[in-house]
């Protein structure tokens, strides 16, 4: 094959990929003009892809391992990798038990290879010690979905874009972090003026920029604002009654609640001018649709349950969802968070959407799978395992395709974890990824247009991603480690499999009559067209929009409203630690770099990290503009060149979250700096919300 059409591996927009090879396999690539999720257009991310898998200087090439503790590393051959990896989690499982040893995974896997690691874990390790850095950025918006509409499925499609009139992006920054579907709702814009944008964030963001009103408000009290909004919106007379009494539950004690919310309070808490409060609340009523968008500035929080729930309230108090133009939207971080949800990628679900607090469910998965049985007692999420390899309950993790030595909070307690751990497993496609330095075995993956699978993206569309070009060097599929490994452990009858499509039939089995529902999808239809889910037979289109019988996921099939409050449940902050600090993305960089950091083009944006902070904070502080700050968190501290800049608000700075060691020195990690609480109910960190001060380097 020298040309083929895929898909984007970067984030959960899923944008069409037409990619060509030469006859010295050098890669060039243009967006899909034919793809429906962008028409042709791709970001800066998208358009240097094929740049990041050419330039091989960094790829991992052959499996290695230390021979023990401390040891240095060695070449070793896949056979010797896989036979010493699968003695020593034998060996610890039998020692300790099943729920000693984890796997830490990634919504960058393919579903393939997502519902193997899966499969083995849950069904043959014994533990659902298993957990993807997806906890870290949609974790939140599962239980929110669960909650209100009874299963995690984004009930819009893309285009309710072109057909709606009021765009709420509250916690989002999709200018920068989803480019193409920001891009089409500036193009609704140029078409239909009238449309209103909407953006609440505490910074002005180049999003916050192109809306018609900006709310700049306080971190963490979202809940105070939507729940304003919720009052006003009965007052302008935008309450869909016959829709609550029709298809919701909970809609009278909503309304009872919202009666003693008084506004004043509400927005004093938010920071907000009470006006700012009822433009917003003006918009969403005059308009005829509500396209509600929100990503990490509520999922990321020690209240982000409620956040979406507070959120998602808005969309059905007023009957928007299940029409064109209208529903609640989270937009999704990474390119196949969604298909890792679907094969029940968090420690705390289940494959195809079963519930693994159902023993019914788990003896179903069990008895498809072969296993005998599938614990329905949660496993360890991302930052419990942290503490479990702290504390020592944890002994062997293995982390595929995700560099948690960068991306979790609180990094000092997270490096001392991995070195505490008795075995780390590392497979990545990068030497660049920080987590190696703890690895006592290193396995190379194939990386995109290497490898064959299938993504789904934010609108439940699947798209097959073909292999174009081979791995460099020893380098393999996940999914062949997945499954040496599984055999190496003795389950070879339930993980030989002859190619991934035949791993992408069965997951695609366990669907029959859920949900989720994808038997009507094969790889032959995929290669020909994306197909969005539920698509249950093989003459099904897919599903543009759910729930427009509005028949909902629950028991009842009615949507559930509820009562939220807004407990304040991040850290304090006080004199020592005065400051709010935020953290997020920018344009050019994707997680930590391992990708986007090798194309000069991509790092000439913003080059270094810098702290945003405003001009009154650092007049108050003696900090001027570029010159290098200690920021101390309770946990330990940063040192980065600052930027006195307005467009954050008064006591909070933020932080990029993208850099780890730079040349040795883990001086400028945002996440020594961030706090390890989380949500009580989703166990998403509270990224969005630490206490820190802020002194002038010089006047130390
Ligand atoms: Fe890739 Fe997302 Fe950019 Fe599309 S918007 S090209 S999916 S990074």
């Amino acid at each position: 094959m020298k040309n083929c059409k895929t898909t984007c591996s970067y984030c959960g927009v899923g944008c069409g990929i037409s990619l060509s090879k030469d006859k010295d396999s050098f890669l060039s690539l243009k967006g899909n003009e034919h793809y429906p999720v962008n028409t042709g257009m791709l970001c800066s991310k998208g358009m240097n892809l094929h740049n990041t898998v050419m330039d091989k200087s960094d790829r991992l090439l052959e499996p290695q391992m230390r021979t023990a503790k401390h040891h240095p590393l060695q070449n070793v051959s896949w056979d010797q990798a896989m036979t010493r990896a699968a003695a020593v989690f034998k060996s610890i499982i039998k020692k300790y038990g099943p729920n000693s040893v984890g796997l830490y995974v990634s919504g960058q896997l393919l579903t393939e290879e997502y519902y193997l690691a899966n499969k083995l874990t849950k069904g043959f390790l014994g533990t659902n010690n298993i957990d993807t850095n997806s906890r870290l950025c949609m974790s939140s918006a599962v239980v929110g979905y669960k909650k209100t509409i009874g299963d995690d499925a984004p009930p819009i499609s893309y285009d309710d874009i072109e057909n709606s009139d009021c765009f709420f992006i509250a916690g989002a920054n999709p200018a920068w972090c989803h480019p193409i579907l920001f891009r089409r709702i500036e193009k609704r814009k140029e078409q239909f003026p009238d449309a209103k944008i909407i953006v609440v964030d505490p910074r002005k963001t180049q999003s916050a920029e192109m809306a018609d009103l900006h709310l700049p408000l306080i971190p963490g009290t979202d809940v105070y604002l939507f729940n304003a909004i919720a009052k006003l919106l009965i007052q302008y007379g935008a309450v869909d009654y016959h829709f609550l009494e029709s298809h919701c539950n909970g809609g009278h004690q909503l309304l009872e609640f919202l009666k003693d919310v008084d506004l004043i309070e509400s927005a004093q808490a938010c920071g907000l001018e009470l006006n700012l409060i009822e433009q917003a609340a003006k918009m969403i009523a005059k308009s005829k649709t509500l396209l509600s968008m929100w990503t990490m500035g509520l999922n990321q929080s020690s209240i982000g349950t409620n956040k979406n729930l507070a959120l998602i309230n808005l969309n059905l108090l007023t009957g928007r969802i299940g029409k064109a133009g209208s529903g609640p939207f989270s937009l999704t971080g990474q390119p196949n968070a969604m298909g890792g949800r679907e094969v029940g990628g968090l420690a705390n679900l289940l494959a195809a959407h079963h519930d693994l607090a159902n023993p019914d469910h788990c003896n179903k998965v069990a008895n498809y799978w072969g296993c005998g049985s599938v614990s329905s007692q949660p496993g360890l999420t991302a930052t419990e395992m942290v503490d479990a390899l702290d504390d020592g309950r944890l002994k062997a993790i293995w982390v595929i395709c995700t560099n948690p030595v960068v991306s979790l909070p609180d990094l000092e307690k997270v490096e001392r974890a991995y070195k505490n751990a008795k075995f780390v497993m590392v497979s990545d496609i990068s030497s660049k990824s920080d987590t190696l330095k703890y690895a006592d075995m290193i396995l190379p993956a194939a990386g995109w247009a290497e490898k064959e699978g299938t993504m789904t993206n934010s609108e439940r569309r699947i798209s097959y991603v073909p292999k174009l070009i081979e791995a460099p060097g020893n380098a393999r599929p996940d999914v062949d480690i997945l499954m040496h490994f599984a055999q190496k452990m003795g389950f070879e009858d339930a993980f030989t499999y002859p190619n991934a499509e035949a791993i992408f039939n069965e997951h695609r089995e366990l669907t029959r009559g859920t949900n989720i529902d994808i038997c009507g999808v094969s790889y032959e239809r995929l290669k020909k067209n994306s197909i969005q889910w539920p698509c249950p037979s093989t003459d099904h289109p897919g599903t543009i929009r759910l729930f427009e019988d509005f028949k909902f996921f629950t028991s009842d099939k009615r949507a559930n409203l509820h009562v939220v409050e807004a407990p304040h449940q991040s850290e304090k902050t006080n004199s020592d630690f005065p400051l709010v600090l935020t953290t997020g993305r920018i344009r050019d960089q994707w997680h930590t770099m391992t990708r986007t950091g090798k194309v000069q083009r991509l790092n000439q944006h913003i080059p270094a990290p810098k702290l945003e902070i405003h001009p009154n904070d650092a007049l108050e502080l003696g900090i001027i503009d570029g010159e290098n700050v200690e920021v101390t968190s309770r946990r330990s501290k940063s040192i980065i060149a600052c930027q006195v800049t307005d467009s954050i608000r008064p006591g909070t700075v933020f932080l990029p979250m993208h850099w780890g060691y730079i040349n040795g020195s883990k001086q400028a990690r945002a996440n020594n700096l961030t706090s390890d609480l989380v949500d009580p109910i989703s166990k998403e960190p509270d990224f969005k919300y630490s206490a820190v001060r802020v002194q002038a380097l010089a006047k130390k």
